[in-house]
């Protein structure tokens, strides 16, 4: 079987003990609209299910994103059951309808939160089945000059409840000097607006030296530029997944072309951290808020 997000580190994060369960990450997008979200999802975890056969048009498989749609994706690696659900969110085009669509966003991460409160709080807590969303995606537009005031919003309403990694949309539309201001800009907004982004975790005392000179790297290169794939062509009977322009082509795998292979690592590096943080960290704050709240 293929291995979606090669997913190699997984077998370490996870527990021997808990190999048998199904391991879940919640996964969901933010931003604008238009801003490729649909398409950078279907780059992560769906195109490479149709790698063996011909790739339809996957411009066609994206149609205008109405409301919060989840998908599935259930896989094993290295004996661990996987599942995935993947949360693709409507984009926002403007302040009006913005509002609606920011606070749909975080009622729908409250929602998760209150489900998994109330099974925890229940009698079958053997099998609670955890929705809870453990990583965001938050898009930023690379027209603009950082953060939009929207975007500001949402990330503030957001960063208690999820972990926020930012990555900059369609970077190929970019220049290098324009993508290395651009996320300059973006990391002195969030720190001036007090935004929380997802922390790395603090790697182990007797961590290799490659382990954290990786981590380093992948650290540094927050927000991630991504760009999302339309098309796979064959080069030296190799299938690379690309956009294709007049002039050439720009490939979504290669480090050289953009971050996508270090989101894409970030991810399955971190993921059993980001399932800690959302447990232990975030859902911790939201139960003792509502603990503590009068109507409890
Ligand atoms: P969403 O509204 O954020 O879900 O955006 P979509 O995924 O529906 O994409 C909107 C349009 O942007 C489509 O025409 C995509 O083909 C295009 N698009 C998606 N990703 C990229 C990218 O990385 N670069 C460029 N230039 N266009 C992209
Ligand atoms: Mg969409």
């Amino acid at each position: 079987s293929k291995e979606l997000l090669s997913f190699a580190h997984l077998g370490d994060q996870v527990h021997r003990r808990t190999m048998k369960q199904v391991f879940e990450f919640n996964i969901m997008v933010v931003g604008e609209s238009g801003l490729g979200k649909s398409t950078l999802l279907n780059t992560l975890f769906l195109t490479e299910l149709y790698k063996d056969r011909d790739v339809p048009d996957i411009q066609e498989n994206t149609p205008k994103t109405a409301q919060i749609e989840v998908r599935q994706v259930n896989m094993t690696e290295k004996g661990v059951k996987l599942r995935i659900n993947i949360i693709d969110t409507p984009g926002f085009a403007d302040p009006v309808n913005g509002d609606e669509c920011l606070r749909s966003i975080v009622e729908y991460v409250d929602h998760q939160m209150d489900q998994y409160f109330h099974a925890e709080t229940g009698f079958h807590r053997k099998r609670i089945q955890d929705t809870r969303v453990h990583c965001c995606l938050y898009f930023i537009s690379p027209y603009g000059h950082g953060l939009k005031p929207l975007d500001i919003d949402m990330m503030k309403r957001l960063h208690n409840k999820v972990n926020i990694i930012p990555v900059i949309a369609k970077a190929d539309t970019l220049t290098s000097t324009e993508l290395k201001k651009l996320k300059q800009t973006v990391l002195q907004d969030i720190e001036a607006h007090d935004i929380q982004i997802y922390g790395f975790p603090d790697y182990d005392s007797d961590a290799e030296e490659e382990t954290i000179e990786e981590d380093l790297d992948l650290r540094s290169t927050v927000p991630f530029a991504v760009i999302g794939c339309n098309d796979v062509v064959e080069i030296d009977g190799q299938s690379i997944r690309s956009r294709t322009y007049p002039w050439g082509i720009v490939e979504v795998d290669n480090p050289k072309h953009c971050d996508f292979t270090k989101l894409k690592k970030t991810i399955s590096l971190h993921m059993q951290d980001l399932r800690t943080t959302t447990s232990e960290i975030l859902y911790e704050n939201y139960r003792e808020e509502i603990m503590s709240s009068e109507e409890y």
